[in-house]
């Protein structure tokens, strides 16, 4: 952990200036949320939104983070700053964007000065453990900071995948009555999409492809890039994909349950969405429509009003409301980029309307697409200049491009999205490198087949 840094270039001029275009109150006086004594922060890796019940999806598959939803604080447009695994959780826990914690390739790490969630809650003398699942969110990526215990699960290394679940609620039991903050980071619904039963078998009902003969092939369907498949092929794959979140969702359960139990604060979301062919492309990290970017967010309290925030809500601004639930100093807040949704959980005040900036994966020789996102309005940048605008109000799923329609609008979002590609360029040549990854982890990056075998997680 290092000291407090100056506050980073974030807002420039046009951002501020945007960020004044909105701005509302309401003087609804909620009571605050008691100060929690342990907080649960779970990860669903790659899940976009739409698939849960909770954001509209009709095939309920995900009954757990759907009951914590109805009792608690959903935001409903709620987007992670970045496309994939390593750069998102690195924002997850630090609260800044890719450009600013700087781990914006494979080739990179989280910085060791970095200020962590986990080191927040270990300084102030809270228990602190995570239970990980996926290689991007391991130890050697940086992660381990501030973790009393930290468990990384693949094959050989502290037990296999099915032991992740038992093993968090061992913990969480033998850590009744103290001070926690446990991190849960699922790989499921990210591929290999492995059918699981009963799901697989009530979204394949009729389905073409239900004999399952493909689906060692589709299960990596994350891989396909732009590939095109037909309709039923699609639609098997998506099954393959919903069926790993509704897997995700029922061993979800008991923890939710024994958290609940012990008075926790629950946060669920992703670092991430997941193509499956709506824009003809499938996986993550170089696109920015809403299947890749719009996650889940949900906040969970004992004495919560259930409430639906419409206000746009970013994976950085998970850090700092978990500070100001847990009345944490703000001192070493300076660096964050993220603001705090404490008062937007309460209904209170609706505050500045900040633009969300999101970016795709960047490479050492590139730069990558951003979004900006403001109040209703989406615009995408691609590195050439080529920009792209939805209305999310009306289109949620970004399928009509508006930007003919809305000159002065593009224009002032497309700036904001021009400096921050000119400003960022060299990003990727000033991050901290990691020194190599062990054969094993090497290996799980390779293929992330090494839960082939475990059924039982
Ligand atoms: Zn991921």
């Amino acid at each position: 952990m290092k000291e407090a840094l100056p506050p980073p270039k974030f807002v420039k001029s046009s951002l501020l200036a945007l960020a004044l275009l909105a701005s509302s109150c309401d003087n609804n006086d909620e009571a605050p949320i008691p100060v929690p004594d342990r907080i649960l922060l779970v990860v669903t890796d790659a899940t976009h939104a739409a698939h849960l019940s909770c954001y509209g999806d009709e095939n309920g598959l995900t009954p757990a983070i759907d009951e914590l939803a109805s009792n608690g604080v959903r935001f409903s447009r709620a987007f992670s700053n970045n496309t994939w695994t390593l750069s998102s959780t690195a924002s997850l826990f630090t609260g800044q964007l890719q450009e600013h914690h700087g781990a914006v390739t494979n080739h990179h790490r989280l910085d060791e000065g970095a200020d962590t969630a986990a080191e927040f809650f270990e300084k102030a003398g809270w228990k602190t453990a995570a239970f990980v699942q996926m290689a991007y969110a391991s130890a050697q990526f940086g992660f381990d900071q501030g973790f009393e215990t930290f468990r990384y699960y693949s094959k050989g290394q502290d037990g296999r995948a099915g032991q992740t679940i038992p093993q968090a609620l061992e913990w969480l039991n033998e850590n009744r009555g103290e001070k926690w903050f446990v991190y849960l980071h699922l790989r499921r619904p990210h591929s290999p999409y492995k059918p699981t039963p009963p799901a697989i078998t009530r979204l394949d009902e009729g389905c073409p492809l239900a004999d399952g003969s493909r689906n060692e092939e589709f299960m990596f369907a994350d891989s396909f890039g732009d590939r095109v498949l037909t309709e039923e092929e699609r639609a098997h794959v998506e099954h393959l994909y919903q069926a790993n979140l509704a897997r995700t969702d029922t061993v979800l359960a008991d923890v939710f349950e024994l958290a609940k139990e012990q008075e926790a604060v629950i946060v669920v979301t992703s670092d991430h969405g997941e193509g499956l062919g709506e824009h003809g492309s499938f996986g993550h990290g170089t696109h920015l429509w809403a299947e890749s970017i719009d996650i889940p967010l949900v906040f969970w309290w004992p004495t919560a009003n259930p409430l639906e925030v419409r206000h746009p809500a970013s994976t950085i601004d998970v850090l700092p409301t978990l500070l100001d639930i847990a009345n944490l100093p703000s001192r070493d807040r300076m660096s964050m980029d993220g603001s705090s949704l404490y008062q937007r959980l309460l209904v209170r005040v609706a505050l500045e309307n900040k633009p969300v900036i999101a970016s795709a994966r960047y490479s050492l020789e590139n730069h990558p697409r951003v979004a900006v996102i403001q109040n209703d309005w989406k615009l995408i940048r691609d590195p050439e200049g080529k920009v792209q605008l939805f209305n999310r109000e009306e289109d949620p799923r970004d399928e009509i491009d508006r930007s003919a329609e809305q000159p002065e609008l593009v224009s002032a979002l497309s700036l904001v999205a021009a400096e921050w590609q000119v400003e960022n360029r060299d990003v990727a040549r000033s991050g901290v490198l990691h020194d190599g990854l062990d054969k094993e982890l090497e290996s799980d990056l390779e293929a992330l087949g090494y839960f082939e075998n475990d059924d039982s997680e």
